[in-house]
């Protein structure tokens, strides 16, 4: 048994060695992608359900790997934060979207921008420059940015994330708490924290309506940030009894495959045409 014991451990270490061997084979790939052109940014509406119009642009990092093909962001996202890589990935996502922003605007479509920040991005001691140079060098309008967090960064350094905040908004950007309910945070963050808008995490969508619990955690998370004055957006909305739920307790801003996937920006314009005469 004492022998069993000895060869399962033996081959649990191998494949971990295998797979920390593909971690770094990815890592050192991941290095070279942007030289080689290989990151793409995919966009998902988000919209007033009400109204029926869109009223930003999720930017959705993915990575054109050679050989494998698309990858999504949660394969290489972790690897990015763990190595560092993050803030030069994340320069270009912002440079690229700002870009991609203006462009729209030159094109007479006014839309709003979402771009999603790593908690290493923002505790860059350069990310307030990164983010001001990348509007002056597209000519994105600030207004029209909003950067989304998510609440554990909160916990790691209140202080100092604050102060960050606090100069970006001076630039005139907004702030989302990405994935609201699924930290660690308390509830006296939110106060504490300069945030715009909250985003309902979408595994509380998901029991919505028929989960009683779940319903009620996402009317109170509505509710909630209504008395708080807070922009509120529900994220993974896939159906319309999510959606007529919502309406219901008075929250029309909706993302979710219910309206649109994320989609490469030549397949935007469709959704933003009532951008167009607003
Ligand atoms: P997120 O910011 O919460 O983005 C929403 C994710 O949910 C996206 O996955 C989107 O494709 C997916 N989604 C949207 N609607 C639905 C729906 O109705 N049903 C379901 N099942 N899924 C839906 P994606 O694109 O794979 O991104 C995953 C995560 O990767 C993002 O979660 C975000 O945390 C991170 N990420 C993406 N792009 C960037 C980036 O540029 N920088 C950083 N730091 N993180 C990024
Ligand atoms: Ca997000
Ligand atoms: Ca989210
Ligand atoms: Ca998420």
């Amino acid at each position: 048994a004492k022998d069993a014991g000895k060869n399962t451990y033996q081959f649990y270490s191998e494949q971990m060695n295998i797979h920390s061997l593909q971690q770094l084979a990815l890592e050192s790939s991941l290095r070279s992608s942007i030289e080689r052109d290989e990151l793409r940014l995919f966009y998902q509406p988000i919209v007033d359900a009400k109204q029926g119009r869109v009223v930003a642009m999720e930017a959705l990092l993915r990575w054109q790997h050679p050989d494998m093909g698309l990858i999504g962001p949660m394969q290489f996202i972790p690897i990015a934060e763990d190595s560092g890589l993050i803030v030069p990935i994340g320069e270009w996502v912002l440079q690229t979207a700002c870009a991609q922003g203006r462009q729209w605007h030159d094109q007479g479509m006014d839309v709003a921008l979402t771009v999603n920040l790593s908690p290493r991005q923002l505790m860059d001691p350069d990310i307030v420059e990164t983010v001001a140079r990348a509007l002056k060098e597209t000519g994105f309008s600030s207004e029209s940015l909003t950067l989304e967090i998510t609440e554990d960064l909160m916990m790691s350094n209140p202080e100092e994330t604050v102060e960050t905040i606090e100069e970006l908004r001076q630039l005139g950007i907004k702030f989302a708490l990405d994935d609201f309910g699924t930290g660690y945070s308390s509830l006296s963050y939110l106060k504490r924290f300069p945030i715009d808008t909250l985003k309902i995490d979408r595994s509380f969508l998901q029991g919505v309506p028929n989960d009683i619990d779940d319903s009620a955690i996402t009317a109170a998370i509505v509710a909630m940030g209504k008395s708080l004055r807070l922009n509120v957006i529900a994220e993974g909305v896939e159906t319309t009894e999510q959606c007529d739920f919502l309406l219901k307790q008075g929250c029309r801003h909706m993302q979710g495959y219910a309206f649109a996937k994320p989609m490469p920006a030549d397949e935007v314009s469709p959704f933003l045409d009532g951008a167009k005469d607003s």
